[in-house]
């Protein structure tokens, strides 16, 4: 309660921390460890550090943390196809309906139009995991890079490689997508 009444959050934030239900914001981390006198490394591995293996520990944890963001990025990716299937559920049930029930041409091409709707609500939105997750890897020079949204956005693609300009070499390749940097 003590340390709470410092952080200026509530103990049972701490006490989550403390049952291992949830991390520190990354925001009063130093605050934090200010309080407890220990490094932000020491923290987030969980153990004290003597300077000889310092090195270590801080890889380590950087290591943890790029780890992280790959499984994150493969969440991601994996919640874009879900989205994308969602999308389309409704274009495919109109199809079905309009080859089961029997109406007028005009009213079956309102239907179709009204049904793309979900799907294109959708795809800003896989368009912006598509730039976010992973990386995009250069033919030409190796360079594994994020893209912009605009460039995304703009670019012929096959499944998730996609035709972009490098920011390195400028080249303009079809960029694979990958994982890790
Ligand atoms: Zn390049």
């Amino acid at each position: 309660m003590q340390l709470a009444e410092k952080l200026n959050i509530t103990d049972r934030a701490i006490s989550k921390w403390e049952n291992g239900k949830g991390m520190p914001d990354s925001s009063i981390m130093l605050d934090l460890c200010k309080e407890l006198k220990i490094s932000v490394n020491e923290l987030l591995s969980g153990e004290m550090i003597d300077m000889k293996n310092y090195d270590e520990n801080a890889e380590k944890n950087l290591l943890e943390m790029v780890k992280q963001k790959e499984e994150n990025d493969k969440r991601l990716l994996h919640a874009e196809i879900l989205i994308g299937i969602l999308g389309l559920l409704p274009f495919f049930i109109s199809l079905i309906i309009i080859e089961a029930v029997k109406m007028e041409e005009w009213l079956a091409s309102v239907i179709t139009l009204t049904s793309i709707i979900p799907f294109l609500i959708a795809t800003p939105f896989m368009l912006k995991i598509e730039q976010i997750a992973g990386y995009y890897e250069c033919k030409e020079c190796g360079e594994k890079y994020v893209p912009t949204y605009k460039s995304v956005f703009w670019s012929r693609h096959i499944g998730r490689t996609r035709y972009m300009k490098c920011p390195k070499c400028n080249k303009r390749t079809w960029a694979k997508k990958v994982m890790s940097k």
